[in-house]
């Protein structure tokens, strides 16, 4: 997983957008960036490592002016983690910049094809592919940014949350969401988008949770309107009062401060966990199968079925429960496990883990 933060209204939005993302770091994540609209330029940081390295990055680096800005925790799956494939990411012309969670999976068609178009890449990412796609919509047609957003969205297979805006029309972001989170606090003349609502509790209570397939333009001074990507129809969007309060936002998006704990603390837990223990200290909890706890202690075998850095989670996953619980684990790969017709015995406990991109196999394993 990785997060998401935007900010367009009156405020200060670099302060918004960074706090954000330090609220989202409970998602994971390898690498960090933002860009801002100042209202002469578009200035940009991005860097592998650590919201709190970009910050240095940043005030060193940029102006933190700006009403307008977009910010990212990757978890990568296209291009390894380094600085460049760092989001945000840019088209050819510079003008569009986006963020982006998830992956493009026909992300190398597109790509030649705007290859041959002229179109050229700086980094590994499918994201560059999406941004660089939109614009070759944009000026092919003619559209506005929302129509070329979801023009091109309609040519792609994968998933995404994505923020988009155009240095040129500095009063609006385009976002949409298929297959990860994406969520609208809706503000008086202002509003913040995020991975999850944890970075504009304090702002507003007002949130929007974007379905699967939808897209919406939001604009500072207007009313937004939601649609479905695939066929442009309108829909109603359902604006929900938040109850968090404060204290769950200091969870830093945990349900749990437990969670928290075991987060900021993975050395404290690998010395600690040892057979019950797991359940006492929530990291069976975690899982949300509480109510299979001894089913789960008492398995004959663990089956861990995962793809890409999930897999690897995996193994780390058959260490522990081997070597705490002594119960066998065997680790799988979804993509092979899909297609087979395993034997599976009522004593066996089966584990899906997924991320973001990694998503599909896993489903259909399952
Ligand atoms: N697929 C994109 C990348 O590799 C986004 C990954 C993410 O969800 O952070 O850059």
């Amino acid at each position: 997983m990785c997060g998401i933060v935007g900010y367009i209204g009156h405020r200060k939005a670099y302060p918004i957008v960074l706090n954000g993302l330090k609220r989202l770091e409970y998602r994971g994540y390898d690498s960090a960036g933002i860009a801002i609209y100042d209202g002469n330029e578009l200035k940009f940081s991005k860097t592998k490592g650590k919201v709190a390295d970009l910050e240095s990055k940043i005030e060193a680096d940029i102006s933190t002016q700006g009403t307008i800005a977009i910010g990212h925790t990757r978890w990568a799956t296209h291009g390894v983690p380094n600085d460049v494939n760092s989001h945000p990411h840019f088209s050819n012309s510079g003008d569009l910049v986006i963020i982006h969670n998830g992956i493009i999976e026909n992300y190398e068609p597109l790509k030649q094809e705007l290859k041959n178009r002229g179109y050229t890449f700086q980094s590994d990412t499918d994201t560059e592919v999406l941004v660089n796609l939109i614009e070759d919509v944009q000026k092919k047609e003619g559209v506005k940014l929302g129509k070329a957003v979801q023009i091109a969205l309609n040519q792609t297979i994968g998933a995404y949350a994505i923020a988009v805006f155009d240095r040129r029309k500095p009063n609006e972001i385009v976002v949409a969401r298929l297959g990860s989170p994406l969520a609208i606090g809706v503000g008086d003349k202002e509003f913040f988008i995020a991975s999850d609502a944890s970075p504009f509790l304090e702002f507003t209570k007002n949130a929007i949770y974007l379905e699967d397939g939808e897209m919406a333009v939001v604009r500072t001074h207007k009313e937004m309107k939601v649609r479905k990507i695939h066929d442009d129809s309108l829909v109603d969007p359902y604006v929900q009062e938040l109850q968090m309060n404060l204290e769950q936002i200091e969870k830093g998006g945990y349900d749990h401060f437990m969670l928290k704990e075991i987060y900021e603390q993975p050395d404290a837990i690998r010395d600690t966990f040892r057979g019950r223990m797991l359940v006492d200290q929530g990291l069976i909890k975690m899982a949300g199968v509480d109510d299979h706890i001894d089913k789960f202690l008492n398995a004959k075998r663990i089956i861990v079925v995962a793809c890409g850095t999930s897999w690897h989670a995996g193994l780390v996953a058959e260490y522990v429960f081997e070597e705490l619980a002594r119960i066998p684990v065997e680790v799988e790969y979804a993509s092979e496990f899909r297609y087979r017709n395993p034997v599976i015995d009522k004593d066996d406990v089966l584990i899906a883990i997924s991320q973001s991109g990694e998503t599909a196999d896993t489903m259909a394993a399952i």
